[in-house]
């Protein structure tokens, strides 16, 4: 791997390429985080927005877990505020999206549509998406009674009647998550067993608050301001139904934004890249946080943590290895 140093406080624009010390992919909770404390040290960091300025927790209505917010925030209120902080300290949020990506020397080489940028160091923050039923109303009434998160929404369904969709270990486990608060919650599921593993099906089985519907699909989400009812259908018969309901929960998995990665760093069998506790990945000098290397958590917390710890670490990276050219004498000290 070739090496070589930007000056830290001047990056630098020639032949439509920009240097930069710092290149953070996402703008949501984990990279505007990363991006204040890159920030505060004085590292001019750049934030690429990606189609989706603020990330996941800008589509939801009201966020009441996150310190701080005694009331709870508004969803995109919440990233605009993480957003000014961070340029209040000299960031700057570009709405562009990286496009190909050449980590095998340094500086690394991001192309985005707008331009190239030669980063002496990246963090990666391209968070992961929910997989959607895509079905009519889905999307309008998201965060209105459609969540994909209990741990986020769960509270706001007390002695409601909810439904999950999924049949797999995420839907059974939030599931009975959900039975903290709701009268009842029905899970559907397209066939007429689980892929749960067996104790939390035993689990759910148990639990009195919890009822099957097999067989079935969720074909649309209906409701004016929020979540009225669904339709039902029968994948056997074709049959439809109506079905009364507050709250629609959808587990069918997420898919993490690491495509653009594959091949370069290490990542588990279900795309999320591979750090160490220090965010690190395979490769020195890019590290990932947030979403898009935590399939566990995913909350606006912990991926807002794991992005300042990234940043930490991407300005120890830089301050080892300018004295390690001092050492050698190619730099003055
Ligand atoms: C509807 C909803 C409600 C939620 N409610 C809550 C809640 O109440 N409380 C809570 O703690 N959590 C909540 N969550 C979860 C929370 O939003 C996520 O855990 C958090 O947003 C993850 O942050 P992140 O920065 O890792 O990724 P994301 O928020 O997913 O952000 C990813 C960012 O990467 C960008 N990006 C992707 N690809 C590229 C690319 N190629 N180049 C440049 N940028 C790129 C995207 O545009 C986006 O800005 C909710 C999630 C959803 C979907």
């Amino acid at each position: 791997m070739e090496f070589s140093l930007t000056d830290l406080s001047n990056p630098t624009k020639e032949n439509g390429e920009e240097r930069v010390n710092v290149l953070i992919l996402g703008s949501g909770p984990a990279g505007l985080s990363a991006a204040l404390y890159a920030a505060r040290a004085d590292l001019n960091p750049v934030v690429l927005t990606g189609m989706e300025l603020g990330g996941q927790v800008s589509l939801t209505y009201t966020v009441e877990n996150y310190p701080g917010f005694p009331e709870g925030v508004g969803g995109s209120e919440m990233v605009e505020l993480f957003q000014k902080q961070a340029e209040r300290f000299g960031a700057r949020v570009e709405f562009d999206t990286a496009t190909e990506v050449d980590l095998s020397q340094r500086p690394f080489r991001i192309q985005t549509y707008n331009t190239i940028y030669l980063a002496d160091t990246l963090i990666i923050t391209t968070g992961a998406t929910p997989r959607h039923l895509n079905v009519p109303g889905e999307k309008e009434l998201t965060g209105r009674g459609v969540s994909y998160c209990a741990t986020c929404d769960g509270w706001f369904f007390k002695d409601k009647e909810l439904i999950v969709v999924g049949g797999g270990d995420s839907a059974l486990e939030e599931g009975i998550f959900l039975t903290r608060y709701a009268n009842s919650v029905t899970i559907v599921h397209r066939r007429d067993e689980l892929r749960a593993g067996p104790v939390l099906e035993k689990q759910a089985r148990e639990n009195p608050k919890v009822k099957f519907i097999w067989n079935s699909v969720v074909d649309e989400i209906l409701g004016k301001e929020a979540v009225e009812a669904v339709r039902l259908k029968n994948v056997l018969d074709g049959s439809e139904r109506e079905y009364p309901i507050d709250g629609v929960f959808i587990f069918i998995g997420h898919i993490p934004n690491t495509q653009l990665f594959e091949g370069q760093l290490e990542m588990d069998p279900m795309g999320y890249i591979q750090t160490d506790k220090w965010m690190r990945t395979n490769v020195p000098g890019v590290f990932a946080a947030g979403e898009a290397a935590d399939s566990r958590f995913r909350q606006v917390i912990t991926s807002a943590g794991m992005g300042a710890a990234a940043a930490i670490q991407a300005n120890h990276f830089l301050s080892e290895f300018e004295s390690e050219l001092e050492a050698a004498g190619e730099i003055d000290s």
